[in-house]
């Protein structure tokens, strides 16, 4: 640990409050493009305060038409840092102001706070820090802002349209110790014609394919008799889901509760749309939208969450197991639709997923809706110098055991060759990103910028 880092953030704590306050306090979530502005008012007006900022700080910022702010600090740059300055809307439940920074007991109340202002204010601190006491660097960092990481990083395609990529890139933007795997991810929609539903008119389950649903309904002709019942309890028995039944205009709604958890881990949640389909297959009649519903069954059955029934049940040590989530399930009366988010091992690029499950829904009936992508998993060896040098800093800095993390989701770097992120949150703590009180604790962010400006020195000094 360098006593002279540690200090020069010890003496700028009250610098640091004030200049992260200038960023929260501007709402900076996407609204529709105006002329020059991709993501409207708020993300430029951010990039603009932030450009004030470093601009007292003594570096220039080059923009790159409201997509993106790059700050580059000595010649022949090798280092990029990444951090975003848009923020997802503040939501209901604040108790603290989500725009107006507060101070409270060590903790920084407000949007951004630790995504991802927080975050892009330590390393420009990083920067201040790394030239006011190591000098001119041998090689160069970039400091990136991007404006639009929530939603897409379309950000960061334009600014890589006019930019090269660097040898390493470290985001704060994540978790601690350090992520250097992000699994791939395939999300197709599918559907079918359906020509005799049978006695049924709707079913709705899910509204996103990223989230096991909590919540599936159907809409069934005429009332169900009375004997249903004890399939009901049954078939609650067997899923783990509850169902209830209501009668709506004469007709029977059957309502399906099941558990909601994130696709990357469905075996988190109870699957309302695979509970659904269970119970209907039992009690509609014979149809060809039930010969439907069974053939989803087999290709999702009930609290399987492998892929094993599309055939792509894989792993690989490093990343662990595919997973799959039935997330989306309806039936407008016409065709009986869905939706599938599976997250791939890195050894999924050996094989051919889409393939496979595009296989598996024509043998049933299926067909993808429009071409669906494919993203490939993001992976970066335990040994990369960049790993080990930032895990070799945690520990040193924090006390606490690097380790590299592997993940379901995707981060800010996902496709950025050599990118891995590093930081902001920390283990056991929810700082409530996304959601209502949002905060940073001060002294973490100065130790993220003290983290940084180390890392700074040994890989460009
Ligand atoms: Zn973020």
């Amino acid at each position: 640990m360098d006593e002279r880092i540690i200090s020069f953030f010890k003496e700028r704590k009250e610098r640091f409050v004030a200049d992260l306050k200038r960023l929260v306090d501007v709402r900076s979530v996407r609204e529709a493009p105006l002329p020059g502005k991709p993501f409207g008012e708020g993300p430029a007006a951010a990039l603009a305060e932030a450009t004030a900022v470093a601009a007292e700080h003594g570096f220039s910022v080059t923009d790159f038409d409201n997509y993106a702010g790059e700050i580059q600090f000595g010649s022949a740059p090798d280092l990029m840092l990444l951090a975003h300055l848009d923020v997802v809307n503040e939501g209901d439940g604040w108790t603290k102001q989500p725009y107006c920074m507060t101070e409270e007991k060590g903790r920084l109340y407000g949007r951004g706070t630790t995504d991802d202002k927080g975050p892009a204010v330590a390393c420009l601190y990083a920067l201040e820090a790394a030239r006011e006491l190591f000098g001119e660097p041998k090689t160069g960092v970039r400091l990136v802002l991007g404006c639009g990481e929530e939603t897409g990083s379309e950000d960061m395609e334009h600014y890589f349209s006019l930019r090269e990529k660097l040898k390493y890139t470290l985001s704060p933007d994540a978790d601690y110790p350090l992520i250097h795997l992000e699994k791939g991810r395939f999300a197709p929609s599918f559907s079918r014609p359906i020509g005799d539903p049978g006695s049924v008119i709707e079913i709705n389950g899910g509204d996103t394919s990223n989230i096991v649903p909590g919540k599936a309904n159907a809409l069934i002709a005429g009332s169900v008799p009375e004997q249903r019942g004890a399939i009901l309890v049954e078939a609650s028995h067997r899923t783990g889901a509850s169902f209830e039944v209501e009668t709506e205009d004469g007709n029977t709604r059957i309502r399906c509760e099941g558990v909601s958890a994130h696709a990357a881990s469905p075996e988190k949640g109870v699957n309302a749309n695979t509970a659904l389909l269970m119970l209907l297959v039992e009690i509609v009649e014979d149809c060809e939208l039930k010969q439907a519903m069974q053939a989803l069954l087999t290709m999702a059955p009930h609290g399987q969450t492998d892929g094993a029934g599309c055939g792509v049940k894989m792993s690989d040590e490093a990343s662990g197991a595919l997973t799959f989530n039935f997330g989306v399930l309806r039936f407008d009366g016409r065709r009986l639709s869905g939706g599938f988010d599976l997250r791939c091992p890195v050894c999924a690029a050996e094989t051919d997923v889409k393939g496979t499950v595009a296989a598996v829904l024509s043998k049933n009936g299926f067909a993808f809706d429009g071409d669906p992508a494919v993203t490939p998993a993001h992976y970066v060896p335990k040994d990369a110098p960049i790993v080990k040098e930032a895990l070799r800093v945690y520990e040193t800095y924090t006390g606490q055991k690097g380790e590299c993390l592997a993940i379901g989701g995707g981060t800010y770097v996902h496709g950025i060759e050599g990118g891995v992120a590093f930081g902001v949150e920390f283990p056991g703590t929810d700082y409530r990103i996304h959601g209502a009180d949002e905060f940073a604790v001060t002294e973490e962010l100065l130790l993220t910028a003290a983290m940084y400006t180390q890392i700074i020195k040994d890989l460009c000094y």
